[in-house]
């Protein structure tokens, strides 16, 4: 039996400085190691981790981008933010660059899974700003209206239902950055259904009631109330200050 000269990527402890100006070329600086592991190897646990964090970051950036430029010449001509296809995608990635570091030729669904893993790493790494940047290179033109919102706020926003939305995104992400955090071990399936136990009317009104909201009755309209809640401190700070406010509503349990 022979053995290759260099184990697969995947095998490696480290990534190899070439693959990582490969990487860096087309995300910019990251800083987070796990995350630049799974960009570079494309599957495994990590990989879905951090697509599973993507994900959410992604949704966050395009409701936010919805929120911000109404007026968006892209959204208004699709009709919608986040129609596109994995096919149209992963053709998009390819075009800029994204995966050519991967010695092995992913599927249309893998590169879009892909996309998502690598917002995950240039939001751990640069934050609001450096997710969106990303964000308009690859997957949808969101402009400086976007960022500043997402960064700092702003203060033109009017709460509504696509500010509820958004207020929705972040609790979700809030969620699921917490069980990544407190669950280093658990796969994407256990991630999501740790998620759902705590991103749910029913538990967030017990919150909102232990908080002294004053709400009563229906925990969805107790939800609501909370969405508009980290909206309103979207608008006033931007994405981090809002994700603040949402931790609270969404802490995790260990049993
Ligand atoms: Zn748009």
């Amino acid at each position: 039996m022979t053995l290759p000269d260099t184990p697969p990527p995947y095998l490696r402890a480290a990534v190899t400085a070439a693959e990582r100006a490969q990487i860096e070329a087309m995300l910019g600086p990251i800083t987070d190691d796990v995350a630049l592991h799974a960009v570079r190897d494309g599957r495994g646990g990590q990989f879905q981790r951090m697509e599973f964090l993507g994900d959410s970051v992604l949704d966050v950036v395009l409701v936010v981008h919805e929120w911000a430029e109404p007026e968006c010449p892209t959204c208004v001509k699709r009709e919608a933010t986040a129609a596109a296809s994995d096919v149209q995608l992963a053709a998009a990635a390819r075009s800029a660059g994204l995966g050519a570091w991967l010695e092995w030729r992913a599927s249309d669904e893998r590169i879009a899974d892909l996309v998502e893993t690598c917002v995950a790493a240039c939001w751990l790494s640069g934050r609001w700003a450096h997710a969106a940047r990303f964000t308009a290179q690859v997957v949808h033109p969101v402009a400086d209206e976007t960022v500043r919102a997402l960064t700092i706020g702003a203060v033109g926003l009017e709460p509504g239902r696509v500010g509820r939305r958004a207020g929705s995104a972040l609790l979700e992400l809030a969620a699921g950055d917490a069980v990544v955090h407190a669950f280093p071990d658990a796969d994407e399936g256990e991630l999501s259904t740790r998620r759902a136990t705590i991103h749910r009317a029913t538990a967030i009104a017990v919150i909102a009631k232990e908080r002294g909201l004053g709400h009563r009755g229906d925990p969805d309209l107790v939800l609501s109330a909370v969405e508009d809640q980290v909206a309103a401190a979207l608008a006033a700070g931007g994405a981090d200050v809002a994700l603040l406010v949402a931790q609270h509503f969404v802490p995790v349990r260990h049993r």
